[in-house]
């Protein structure tokens, strides 16, 4: 399988999980997950289509942005060091990896210093589980509302990774209860946030988040195949 078809397999895959929930495949964008991929590797998916691109490393990502240039859209999906904060706002779009308050502070102080407003995302552990990135849905709110005030960001929504499973299904429960917070959130009407946007979903469970509402699903595998 080349990653051109592989690609267009997604997008097949994407529209149809959109269909079967009563949901215009457009409200739901793909971000193409091309860490440890080759140069080469992410030319052929640009060429395929894609549009935005996802990294985890601010590193990484910053060696390839350099290489490729502004190509496509490029999001940071991993976890966001507070010292690293300065590089991302240089680089990304979108940060899907906000769950501190001093890291959202910090990325406020640098955008700032660029004259950017930064688009964020609110990273939810939903599973609430104590070494993993996020913060406790039950402290989501309260993180919103706080990092609402900081002026150079712009809060866009909730992204969530669950507990890893090979059974899609098993994924549901933590994508429905991301949706049911963001929908809590957004009734808050809080000022400058949007909850427009619900980035869950990866190679293994991207149908079943789409069901549950994604709008960005973050894929990598499916497109490239297994990491090395
Ligand atoms: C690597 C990664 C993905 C993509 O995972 P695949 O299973 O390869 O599709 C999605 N989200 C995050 C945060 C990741 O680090």
């Amino acid at each position: 399988m080349t990653i051109g078809t592989n690609f267009k397999t997604v997008m097949d895959r994407i529209a149809a999980a959109a269909k079967r929930a009563n949901r215009d495949p457009a409200s739901v964008k793909l971000v193409t997950v091309t860490k440890t991929v080759s140069r080469e590797g992410i030319r052929e998916a640009l060429s395929s289509g894609a549009r935005v691109l996802g990294e985890n490393r601010v590193q990484e990502a910053k060696e390839k942005i350099e290489q490729l240039g502004q190509v496509a859209g490029w999001h940071l999906i991993g976890h966001l060091q507070t010292n690293k904060a300065k590089y991302a706002v240089k680089l990304f779009d979108l940060i899907h990896s906000v769950d501190n308050l001093e890291l959202a502070a910090e990325i406020d102080k640098q955008a700032a210093k660029l004259g950017k407003v930064q688009d964020v995302l609110i990273e939810v552990s939903i599973a609430g589980e104590a070494a993993k990135a996020g913060v406790g849905i039950d402290d989501a709110a309260s993180l919103v509302r706080q990092a609402a005030t900081l002026r150079n960001i712009r809060i866009k929504g909730l992204m969530t990774m669950p507990p890893y499973s090979d059974n899609p299904e098993a994924s549901r429960p933590y994508f429905r209860k991301l949706k049911e917070l963001s929908s809590s959130i957004e009734k808050e009407n809080i000022p400058g946030v949007s909850m427009a946007e619900l980035s869950m979903g990866m190679s293994g469970d991207f149908e079943v988040a789409i069901e549950e509402g994604a709008t960005l699903v973050r894929v990598g595998t499916a497109i490239f195949g297994e990491r090395f």
